[in-house]
């Protein structure tokens, strides 16, 4: 037998399984979203390469070897996007949305890196993400963080750490750029091959990295908090005012850089150590340059994303779980019935609105009906044959409990079904 063609390694299928589950969450956060006051974009999956080149930054691990690039057929070089932020601010600067106005904005879907795969590290991989565009204060940042904490109370998800840093102002990363330069400079024998090319192109990456061999270099490095400039000092310092006030927790964390070049000042990750290395669930930050630095007038600019397959992990919903069961399974004998039954069904979705009908197909004995009902994961069944036809009413045979089939006449049924199936939120239109 020839052998099946199988997905991307580190792209994965989502199975009928598993997806209620991601409604369940993408639903719940876009409703979070809604409930601060962000409204929603979606932006196409495939940018020119130069769009993130120009924003993450050249000697980051994205660009330097996660992204999916390619040259199209017109000879364009395009990526698969790696994150959404680089697309989102080309999406308002090209529509004109930063012009003497604030946004507030989100969108989730689907994001490309082409990396190691394992738990929770995937090539294919989904990302919540939210930025706010126009504000400079400290405000702002509160409350990403407030909407993120609450996100893990709505999810009772605990034990969640929250890690912040502040990266001041460009003045300020270059005192601390030779401070810490000097430091690595002295160390130079302990670096990797990564390293040391950082050490000349981008010496901030350093603490970025992820080789256990480096972590002890990493910790003795001199610290960011030390060179702060009045301006990144004060807004930080009002940060933790708002985040105190609002029975935040968090834990500073000088070492914290994040993995894209274009942050500046506030820095935040919220972590777990349930999933092994990768801790990071939530991680987001102010990018106050970066707009300008793509042509557009000086704006300020923050925001987050959340790796929706973390989260999922995190609630134990990321494997095989409860299907999207029909409600009802209409089993129909005959051919009159056949037709009767359509025109049934029909009826009943109008009269019962968000009621999960599945009419059978295909024919067969009511005994193979009746198995395939079974397999549906239905509450009940629906039994239209040729004797209910006659007396214009149909039986309904209960599929998960012990109870006595009922008789129910055509015009109580959709009342009939509204009551058995009450946990199912349905009430006659
Ligand atoms: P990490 O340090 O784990 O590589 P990152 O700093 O590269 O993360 P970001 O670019 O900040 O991650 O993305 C935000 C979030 O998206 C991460 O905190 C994580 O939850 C999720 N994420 C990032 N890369 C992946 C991936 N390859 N697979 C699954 N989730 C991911
Ligand atoms: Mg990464």
């Amino acid at each position: 037998m020839a052998k099946h063609i199988q997905a991307i390694r580190g792209m994965h299928d989502v199975l009928p399984g598993v997806a209620p589950a991601w409604r369940r969450l993408e639903e719940r956060l876009c409703a979070l979203s809604r409930a601060y006051g962000y409204e929603e974009m979606r932006m196409p999956l495939v940018e020119k390469t130069e769009l993130f080149v120009r924003t993450i930054g050249e000697v980051t691990d994205i660009v330097e070897k996660e992204m999916y690039t390619f040259e199209d057929l017109g000879g364009d070089s395009l990526s698969l996007r790696p994150e959404g932020t680089a697309s989102c601010v080309r999406a308002c600067l090209e529509h004109g949305l930063l012009h003497n106005q604030t946004q507030r904005l989100w969108y989730l879907g689907p994001m490309f890196r082409h990396e190691r795969p394992q738990k929770g590290r995937y090539r294919q991989f989904h990302q919540w993400g939210v930025e706010a565009y126009g504000f400079a204060g400290p405000d702002i940042d509160a409350e990403l963080i407030l909407m993120s904490a609450r996100l893990w109370r709505l999810l009772g998800i605990d034990g969640l750490k929250l890690q912040l840093n502040t990266l001041g102002t460009p003045v300020a990363r270059a005192a601390y750029r030779e401070a810490l330069v000097t430091h690595l400079e002295a160390h130079r024998d302990q670096l990797d091959a990564d390293s040391l090319r950082r050490l000349e192109s981008n010496p901030l990456r350093v603490l970025d990295s992820k080789n256990p061999a480096l972590q002890e270099v990493i910790a003795a490095a001199p610290s960011l908090m030390n060179y702060l400039d009045e301006e990144s000092a004060t807004h930080f310092a009002e940060l933790r005012a708002l985040l105190d006030d609002a029975g935040v927790a968090y834990e500073l964390n000088p070492r914290l850089v994040r993995g894209l070049d274009y942050y500046g000042k506030t820095v935040f990750e919220w972590q777990t150590d349930r999933l092994g290395a990768q801790a990071t669930v939530l991680a987001g930050g102010r990018y106050d340059r970066l707009i300008e630095q793509l042509g557009g007038a000086p704006t300020p600019a923050i925001g987050f994303a959340l790796g929706v397959e973390r989260v999922l992990a995190l609630l134990g919903e990321d494997e095989d779980g409860t299907r999207d069961a029909p409600h009802v399974y209409l089993i129909v004998a005959g051919a009159a019935a056949e037709r009767e039954g359509r025109r049934l069904a029909e009826a009943l979705r109008d009269e019962l609105p968000g009621l999960r009908l599945c009419q059978h197909c295909g024919g067969g004995s009511f005994k193979a009906q009746f198995r395939r009902a079974d397999r549906s994961g239905a509450t009940a069944a629906i039994i239209l044959g040729d004797d209910e036809l006659a007396q214009g009413r149909v039986s309904v045979k209960f599929l998960r409990e012990e109870r006595a089939q009922a008789d129910v006449p055509r015009a109580e049924l959709a009342r009939f079904l509204a009551n058995i199936l009450l946990d199912g939120g349905l009430a006659p239109a």
